[in-house]
């Protein structure tokens, strides 16, 4: 490419409305024009390095087996009312309706319409595991459209979804995208972490995030340096809780020492199996208000070591280990054990009885399952396989910078972020509604497993930026450069020799199919080199008269700016 045939379009100043680094840097180097807000013209330098990361993307996407379709950007109301969302999507959503009436949404998404596909196309568990991916524009009429590319209302997305005949396979499946996002953010060299996201209604933990790590990120994540653990705060409200692994503590340790006999457990309330040596004591403790009048007793379940009577709990004489209250009636306890559970009589709980846990148990009756009687205990028991590990919740978004780690493995660091990938296991959230089914092996009919997979691709060139520039400009790295090499030919108008040498190693490095614009503009070298380093290129080659008198030419690099004298024949060398 020649620079006096492409349109470069630099501004010395951004719009006043742009807020961020990127935006700027995009509005003034002439890659994006603003029509409306977050509705942007791709120019031709943005289309060089979208096309780019796009094609770093599908070589990732069909080399783990994903194929590319392309589904309608306006999509039928029907399949959205059949999945809830043409209510539940909100004002994101933005509706249309065509001259007979008929309700249409812009995708802003598209999991309804590929599970129109699913329904229709596959019938037999022989199909699976199946892929689809579009990189297609999508339309969300964001809230707060801002930052430029970042967050547009029209964005270019890569969407793809998986469908699978069990939830094994469909795991297999989320792994198999996890790794190539990270092969595609690594080959577009970039600054990422994969951190822990909400998973929505859906529920479960198989939910991902990439984040590109940057200041002026809208997302806030917290990681521990020391193990993988990584998750976005931004939890919804109700999933803003993430189970943390409490380390057993000593006395549970040694209760799960081998053994024989495995039975029953009533104890999964309280985390602690029963063992010859750990047993249950039910007791209740009666309750008095001020005024002396009966409350409802406070039913106690007490795990101790060894035999021990009322009398020797009483006196505190016995190592409790794990305990649990609810409060109930004397007819609730009546109805539940039979009998009146052994009574302790007016004692503080916390005061007289340590109780090591607080607990909710739901049912009264899970209070009696024989816990007490001969071959009702269980030992040999080992955490994480026949019990689950004790678990604690933590809550994220109330964490500080140095608090632990919900794996207790170092202390958590806080980070700011852009989002640019989402991996997301769908189970049967969309194939259930639509009644997207195959046949199994045996013939009968069972609902796809499915999940989805999204990367921000143009937000990706305003995360790239937000990581990469300086006071001058944009610095591409190399795979998402619009071009590669920039030979700037100072008095390429004026001077044969610069014209000759400028052409000729133009021409070599096209035919050695470097990604090369020469600048043959002419301009001064003030104004060239500052449009080029604006742009972001890596690489720049400077050829002018004096340089060729004594048979060098200048190398720059973009991202230390630092120049070398080089000769002619050594530039090649350099750009590999
Ligand atoms: P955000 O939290 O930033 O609103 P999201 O969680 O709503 O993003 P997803 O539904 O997970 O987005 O979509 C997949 C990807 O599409 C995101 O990871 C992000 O990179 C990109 N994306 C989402 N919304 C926008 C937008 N308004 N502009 C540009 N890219 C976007
Ligand atoms: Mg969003
Ligand atoms: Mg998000
Ligand atoms: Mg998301």
């Amino acid at each position: 490419m020649r620079a006096s045939q492409f349109h470069i379009s630099t501004k010395k100043e951004a719009p006043a409305d742009a807020e961020i680094v990127s935006q700027k840097l995009m509005l003034r180097s002439g890659m994006i024009r603003k029509e409306a807000a977050g509705i942007y013209n791709y120019m031709p330098l943005a289309v060089r390095t979208l096309k780019k990361v796009e094609k770093i993307i599908r070589e990732e996407m069909d080399k783990a087996g994903s194929l590319e379709i392309v589904m309608p950007m306006v999509q039928p109301a029907e399949l959205w009312m059949e999945s809830g969302r043409w209510q539940k999507y909100g004002d994101e959503l933005l509706r249309l309706k065509d001259r007979h009436g008929r309700e249409f949404a812009l995708q802003p998404t598209s999991e309804e319409v590929v599970t129109d596909i699913a329904r229709q196309e596959i019938n037999s568990w022989k199909q699976m595991p199946v892929n689809f991916y579009q990189i297609q524009t999508k339309f969300r009429d964001e809230r707060r459209p801002r930052f430029g590319l970042m967050r547009g209302r029209e964005f270019v997305m890569k969407d793809a979804y998986s469908f699978d005949r069990n939830e094994e396979q469909a795991v297999k499946s989320y792994k198999l995208m996890f790794d190539a996002y990270c092969r595609i953010f690594d080959r577009l060299g970039l600054v990422y972490r994969p951190v822990r996201a909400d998973s929505g209604a859906i529920g479960g933990n198989l939910s991902q995030e990439f984040q590109v790590i940057a200041d002026t990120g809208e997302d806030v994540i917290v990681y521990c340096p020391e193990s993988d653990f990584a998750a976005n705060i931004e939890l919804a409200p109700a999933l803003s809780v993430i189970e943390k692994r409490a380390e057993p503590t000593e006395e549970m340790k040694m209760v799960a020492t081998p053994g024989k006999e495995k039975c029953e457990t009533m104890t999964e309330y309280l985390g602690l199996p029963l063992t010859k040596s750990v047993k249950a004591i039910v007791l209740a403790i009666d309750r008095k208000d001020e005024e002396g009048k009966e409350l409802p007793a406070k039913v106690v379940l007490l795990l101790v070591r060894g035999d021990h009577s009322l009398n020797e709990v009483k006196a505190g004489k016995v190592d409790i280990l794990k305990g649990g209250y609810r409060f109930a009636t004397d007819d609730e306890i009546m109805n539940t054990f039979g009998s009146k559970p052994g009574y302790l009589g007016p004692v503080g709980l916390s005061k007289d009885v340590p109780v090591i846990a607080d607990l909710t148990v739901a049912n009264m009756s899970d209070f009696v399952v024989g816990a007490n009687k001969e071959g009702y205990h269980i030992t040999g028991v080992n955490w994480g396989r026949d019990l689950p590990e004790p678990t604690q919740v933590v809550d994220l978004r109330n964490v500080v910078e140095g608090d632990m780690s919900p794996d207790g493995k170092g202390k958590l660091t806080m980070q700011r972020g852009i989002e640019v990938g989402h991996v997301f296991y769908l189970g049967d959230r969309y194939s259930k509604p639509l009644k997207a089914t195959f046949l199994d092996e045996n013939g009968k009919p069972q609902i796809i497993h499915m999940g989805c997979y999204g990367i921000g691709v143009s937000r990706l060139l305003g995360a790239a930026i937000e990581q990469n520039h300086d006071d001058k400009g944009i610095i591409w790295p190399k795979a998402m450069a619009p071009f590669e090499v920039v030979i700037c030919a100072l008095g390429y108008d004026k001077s044969e020799a610069v014209r000759e040498k400028a052409d000729t190693l133009y021409n070599k490095l096209k035919a050695d199919g470097v990604d090369v614009i020469l600048d043959d503009r002419g301009l001064r070298p003030g104004v060239m080199f500052a449009d080029w380093e604006l742009i972001g290129v890596p690489h720049r080659i400077t050829i002018g008269d004096k340089g060729l008198k004594d048979g060098v030419v200048e190398y720059t690099n973009r991202r230390d700016m630092n120049t070398e004298k080089v000769s002619y024949e050594q530039v090649e060398e350099l750009l590999k």
